[in-house]
């Protein structure tokens, strides 16, 4: 038989009630003492994870390795200089137990004793997280895909004309020369044919790598397209970018592909031109350069022909 009187049988209806909804959360629901840490209540989802309220500390429960309250407590925040609620606090932490990222619901309320206690509402975001990071990385990547050429790694089209557009205003503003060396590597449809497209495309990898090598940091090396490719040389005159045309051309014949057990050879036809204190715009520095690698082509292919630019002469 039941001793207990019927308002003291409701009243433990209703905490039982209480209890079963709490303890059937998908969320850790706690209260912990506000001045001594000493936890009060885990529901269910808690006992699961972090074990039994056993007259331990929250800190103790809740976090591993600690000799203290957590560093990043805020129960400081959720009581005014009034000592009044400031209201929900919402945050975002990884558990040291389990590593799982938790956003956290925390406030401060009154206990039935009358002593303010902190009360969490954690949900379990981890898989928000690892989302978030998986779309700033594809966003990252789709950046660098914007500037950069897929398969060699070196400036695109549209790199080369943003970045080599301000190398040649910075030259004009110091009065410094600007190269461009074109290449074109030769008969690469030959390759293609011979050796198959992944073969070519190995070919294309290695020939930027020497590019890069042999390059300074501030020279912008392009793939223009297909197997051509461009090198924009801020404060380089035309003697020695013709000097460095000629160490890659030599560094590219000299360059052995392994491929599938197979050695690919390559060559390049080299058009450079300069302008003098940057005058000249991009586009005429690449159409010059065209000229002179077509020249090098006609020439017999495997050489470096240079382009004059003749300077525009304003008439009245
Ligand atoms: P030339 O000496 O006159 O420049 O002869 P070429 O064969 O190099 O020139 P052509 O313009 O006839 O052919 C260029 C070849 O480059 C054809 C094309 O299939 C190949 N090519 C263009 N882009 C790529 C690529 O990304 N990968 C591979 N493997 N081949 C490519
Ligand atoms: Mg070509
Ligand atoms: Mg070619």
């Amino acid at each position: 038989m039941d001793e207990t009187n019927p308002s003291q049988q409701q009243t433990r209806a209703s905490q039982s009630a209480l209890e079963t909804v709490l303890d059937s959360l998908d969320a850790l629901v706690y209260v912990a003492d506000m001045q001594t840490h000493e936890l009060l209540f885990l529901n269910a989802y808690g006992r699961a994870r972090w074990g039994e309220v056993d007259h331990r500390k929250c800190w103790e429960t809740l976090q591993q390795g600690q000799e203290g309250p957590c560093s990043f407590c805020n129960n400081h925040r959720l009581l005014d200089s009034h000592g009044q609620p400031t209201g929900v606090q919402v945050w975002e932490f990884r558990n040291t137990h389990n590593q799982r990222w938790y956003q956290c619901r925390d406030q401060a309320i009154r206990w039935p004793d009358g002593r303010w206690v902190r009360l969490e509402i954690a949900t379990d975001i981890s898989d928000i997280k690892l989302l978030q990071a998986q779309l700033r990385n594809a966003q990252h990547r789709a950046e660098q895909l914007a500037h950069e050429d897929e398969l060699t790694g070196l400036a695109n089209r549209r790199a080369l004309f943003a970045l080599g557009q301000s190398a040649i205003e910075q030259a004009r503003r110091l009065g410094h020369p600007v190269a461009l060396i074109g290449l074109d590597a030769d008969h690469f449809k030959q390759i293609n044919d011979q050796h198959g497209h992944a073969a070519g495309d190995a070919a294309l990898t290695a020939l930027a790598s020497i590019l890069r090598s042999l390059t300074r940091a501030a020279d912008i090396c392009a793939r223009l397209g297909g197997e051509e490719f461009a090198i924009v040389l801020p404060g380089t005159d035309l003697a020695a970018a013709t000097e460095l045309a000629e160490r890659l051309r030599q560094a590219i014949t000299d360059m052995r592909v392994e491929y599938q057990g197979k050695q690919l050879l390559l060559t390049c036809s080299f058009g450079v031109t300069a302008s003098e204190q940057g005058a000249a715009s991009l586009e005429q520095l690449l159409s010059s350069a065209d000229i002179a690698t077509y020249r090098a082509k006609h020439l017999g292919r495997d050489r470096v022909a240079v382009e004059h630019i003749i300077p525009v002469t304003k008439t009245e």
